[in-house]
């Protein structure tokens, strides 16, 4: 199991026991089948012996727990399997079927939210926006309607894992609450009770940079396999960082770690909406280049000028544009660099629009991040983009979901 993976069990709200108490089963079993699907999930197909080997559980227990498996539909068996040199009977791979459990993802920004549907790989089946509303109750109701008419239109997937929800703000996600942000003016919001009462599905909420960490953890490329300690860094209409600190999510006292966004790098800088002066956020954040971009063109611009209108812009050589995101690019490396000096993580993670211009912005964020650090020669700090250019927190709200459903349970 890598390092990062831990994380799985470290992040569970409430084990999804509906279908264990069915058939019957012990708390044991319960654990073992999670343990099963997990290395399923990551190596299928694969077959009852690879399973065993890697799972250290003997070739009885995971026999019994795959038959289970298969007569309740989890899993399924993949065609023939190849010969053996020996010419013994050969083994049948194992892989996950997709349509026992749908996934609904909810990712909720301040301007645009989007609801999708995946199968239980991961696969997004449907897909609906919405132009997010001020006021949240009467907003999440009519989210609620809309999960209800995707899961009758999609009847082809058995049974619905939960709703998995990234918010853009301070989020504790133990009560389900939403409890502020700078770009949203939703405040103190019941979003777990109000989506669960709308829709009966079991609903998990997290702040939308944890949400991409955690995304990053499942779905990240082979290279953060013995990677440790990780820091994503969410560029979006606002900026915030979700933390892996020695295998585990950073989540601090009250649950709301991560907003480093609202750290000031200039003293006497304009004011912030949280109410400091000079935040990073006002200087490396979607709404700062996209103001940025603004001024340079005089104002003349179109109206609801958005950032990926901004990168696409670089992408057919606007100079204002280029320089526009090429100053972003330098305060997103003075921010990091001051992240790296505190945290010490091996590897920084960036997401969001911006990272389409990757070209463009990794030598500028790499220098401002070289000349600036506390002992430069002897690190070798990994900097690197998401494995989701699009919508990174629209996957980790996915992730949330599968998450609470493949990972271990808390017992006691
Ligand atoms: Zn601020």
């Amino acid at each position: 199991m890598t390092s990062l993976r831990r994380e799985r069990q470290n992040y569970v709200r409430k084990p999804n026991l509906a279908h264990v108490k069915a058939a019957g089963h012990d708390m044991l079993r319960l654990v073992n089948r999670r343990i099963l699907l997990s290395i399923l999930s990551d190596r299928q197909p694969i077959s009852r012996a690879d399973i065993a080997k890697i799972s250290g559980l003997n070739k009885a227990t995971v026999s019994t727990i795959t038959s289970d498996l298969l007569k309740e539909g989890f899993v399924v068996e993949d065609g023939l399997g190849r010969t053996t040199p020996s010419g013994g009977k050969p083994p049948t791979p194992l892989r996950i079927n997709e349509l026992r459990y749908g996934l609904f993802g909810l990712d909720i920004r301040a301007d645009e939210t989007i609801l999708a549907l995946s199968d239980f790989r991961g696969r997004i089946v449907a897909r609906r926006s919405f132009e997010t509303e001020a006021d949240p109750h009467r907003f999440l109701k009519r989210i609620g309607a809309e999960i209800i008419d995707l899961r009758v239109e999609h009847k082809e997937l058995i049974e619905i894992g939960g709703v998995g929800v990234s918010l853009p703000g301070l989020v504790d996600n133990h009560t389900g609450t939403f409890l502020t942000s700078v770009v949203l003016p939703w405040h103190d919001v019941l979003v777990v009770k109000w989506l669960e009462d709308a829709t009966g599905l079991p609903v998990i909420v997290d702040n939308s940079a944890r949400c991409a960490a955690l995304a990053e953890i499942w779905h990240g490329k082979a290279q953060y396999a013995h990677v440790r300690n990780l820091l994503y860094v969410s560029v979006s209409s606002g900026l915030a960082c979700g933390v892996v600190v020695d295998g585990g999510l950073y989540r601090g006292g009250t649950n709301t770690a991560g907003q480093f966004g609202h750290t000031s790098i200039a003293f006497n800088g304009p004011e912030c909406r949280c109410g400091q002066r000079g935040c990073w956020d006002l200087y490396a954040s979607d709404n700062a280049t996209v103001a940025r971009y603004k001024k340079m063109r005089n104002g003349v611009v179109k109206r609801n000028l958005t950032m990926r209108r901004v990168v696409e812009l670089v992408e057919s050589g606007d100079p204002a544009a280029t320089e526009a995101i090429r100053e972003t690019a330098r305060y997103l490396g003075i921010g990091i660099t001051g992240l790296i000096n505190g945290l010490d993580p091996e590897v920084i993670v960036i997401g969001g629009e911006i990272t389409k211009a990757w070209e463009l912005i990794e030598p500028i964020i790499g220098t401002e991040v070289k000349r600036n650090l506390l002992r430069p020669h002897d690190r070798n700090i990994a900097i690197r983009r998401s494995a989701f250019e699009v919508r990174p927190s629209l996957r980790g709200a996915l992730t949330l979901v599968l998450n609470d459903l493949l990972s271990l349970p808390h017992i006691g």
